[in-house]
């Protein structure tokens, strides 16, 4: 094992804190202590399909010493009864250490999980210290409201908002660090205590904030990591009779199954699922800020974005101006060395991920699209795929149905604004969608009919803390990020006082 570190490391020329990480033991993470129980599970590299690290993998057991270790704390008002500016302190030092150790973090994370360097810094880690910050604002900002009630007799009436108490979350491999923040951040403010299974193939960055968590004072069992497999690990989790709330991002399959287990314990639920995003495009729109947010939706991160903009309807008149704009920009992406900051697309993350990819990119030729950039096999180590533009699609085909989780956008072209939203909306999913033009009533109309989530109008994948993001359909249901997600992570208590 140490061989194989040191001579990766050799070749990827990453810092000394980032080998230092690399080589140590992996372990769970539970009450502040480190559980290294459980056969050993290999970490792949991305980039070459190498051995990055080992890491044990869990099973019942370990999750039942998680959630313990989370309700201990719970109930002994550790972390949990603070006071809301000292969860605050707690939380912004957290994101303070992020900070401070950002470029170690994002070499883990571009390792770990194949992304480009450069926007795994700003998005994936600089995004998380953002949503950190702003949710631990809100800890000293949780307050019930006085009722006036119409009772005979006098009251007083008032509601109380307290934590759920234990959550379970579970978040995928697209973006391991940023997700598993999105789900913890909240929580942690309001003074829940968590139980969090990453993605077996991406568990690195998660360890290395449990070692920030130490050291920024968070107490033991108020957030706890238990590695494995989701079958195991996962279902255990959710199916755990102490915890009180389920949080899942992930495929829309897993997510139906994990919030039938949770309605079964009568736990509340939030559920990220899947999506194939519409974009739809009128002949008055700037195309250059269509080729633009296609580069920041379905190109970046290898399109492993829940999110992307991977449908693209483009009014008759600009189509194949558009399609032809889009094409040349995505075949000028510099796709390599994830390390490199001028890398814009790193590898898929695994070879069952580029495989799908590539059989989906087949699937779309059988079914009569036009390959117009990519679609072949790159080759060479590692899980490389091409940014691949297929045009000429209509609605009734597969690649235009279902998500395929890759650098594949596929553009249909449409003739009226009655057209466009039909055909935008329909779709299993309803994550996400964008419109593009220069009429504000055109703009106003598709935001109303669109189903969707989140609309964006002339740009595409914008998140900030402060913007609920969630879909609808069989996108899921449930908000992470703005005031809106603290809501799950509290119950509303009802107090009557007669006087
Ligand atoms: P996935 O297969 O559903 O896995 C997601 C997580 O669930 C992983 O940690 C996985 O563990 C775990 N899991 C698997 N089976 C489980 C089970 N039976 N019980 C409990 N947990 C289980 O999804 P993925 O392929 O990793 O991620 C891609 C999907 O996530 C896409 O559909 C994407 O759209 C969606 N996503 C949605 C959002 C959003 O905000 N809406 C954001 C990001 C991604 P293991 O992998 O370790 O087995
Ligand atoms: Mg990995």
């Amino acid at each position: 094992m140490d061989d194989v570190v040191t001579t990766f490391i050799n070749a990827q020329g990453v810092t000394e804190a980032t080998s230092a990480f690399l080589a140590r033991s992996k372990a769970h993470f539970i009450a502040n202590e480190w559980h290294p129980s459980g056969e050993s599970m290999a970490v792949l590299e991305p980039s070459t399909g190498g051995l990055l690290a080992e890491v044990p993998c869990g099973d019942t057991a370990t999750v039942n010493l998680a959630v313990a270790a989370a309700n201990t704390a719970f109930k002994s008002g550790e972390w949990s009864q603070w006071t809301p500016v000292q969860r605050e302190r707690v939380l912004m030092r957290l994101a303070d250490l992020i900070e401070e150790n950002l470029q170690t973090l994002a070499e883990i994370e571009s390792l770990d999980a194949g992304k480009a360097i450069a926007g795994c810094k700003e998005v994936d880690i600089g995004g998380s210290i953002d949503v950190l910050r702003y949710m631990a604002g809100w800890a000293t900002k949780i307050d019930g409201a006085t009722r006036s009630v119409s009772v005979p007799g006098e009251h007083f009436a008032y509601t109380l908002k307290e934590p759920v108490g234990v959550v379970g979350a579970i978040v995928p491999w697209n973006w391991p660090f940023n997700m598993a923040i999105w789900k913890l951040a909240a929580p942690l403010a309001v003074g829940c205590s968590i139980v969090l299974k990453p993605a077996q193939l991406t568990p690195l960055s998660m360890l290395y904030f449990a070692e920030l968590c130490l050291e920024a004072g968070l107490p033991p069992g108020a957030f706890n990591v238990v590695l494995g497999r989701g079958s195991v690990v996962g279902e255990a989790l959710v199916n755990h009779p102490d915890i009180n709330k389920v949080s899942f991002t992930g495929s829309t399959p897993v997510g139906i199954g994990v919030g039938q287990a949770a309605i079964a314990n009568l736990n509340p639920v939030t559920l990220e699922l899947g999506g194939k995003s519409p974009m739809v495009v009128f002949a008055d729109a700037d195309i250059q800020r269509v080729v633009d947010a296609t580069q920041q939706s379905v190109f970046f991160n290898t399109g492993q974005v829940c999110s992307a903009g991977s449908r693209i309807y483009v009014q008759r008149d600009i189509y194949e101006q558009t399609v032809a704009a889009i094409a040349e920009r995505a075949a000028s992406m510099v796709v390599g060395h994830v390390l490199d900051e001028a890398t814009e697309m790193g590898p898929a993350i695994s070879a069952g991920q580029k495989a799908s990819v590539l059989e989906y990119i087949a699937i779309g030729k059988s079914e009569g699209a036009r390959v117009v950039c990519g679609g072949e096999d790159p080759g060479g180590e590692g899980y490389f795929v091409q940014p691949t533009l297929l045009a000429d699609c209509h609605n009734q085909m597969r690649v235009v149905q279902e998500e395929i989780f890759g650098p594949v956008l596929v553009a249909i072209p449409f003739d009226t604004e009655e057209e466009a939203i039909a055909l935008a909306n329909d779709n299993i999913y309803g994550l996400a969608a964008s419109v593009f033009t220069q009429d504000v009533s055109r703009a106003h109309r598709l935001v109303r009919q669109l189903e969707a989530g989140t609309v964006w109008v002339n740009t595409h994948d914008m998140i900030d803390a402060n913007t609920p993001f969630g879909g609808v359909k069989q996108s899921g249901f449930g908000k992470d990020l703005g005031p809106e997600q603290l809501d799950h992570y509290l119950k509303t208590k009802s107090v009557w006082m007669a006087l």
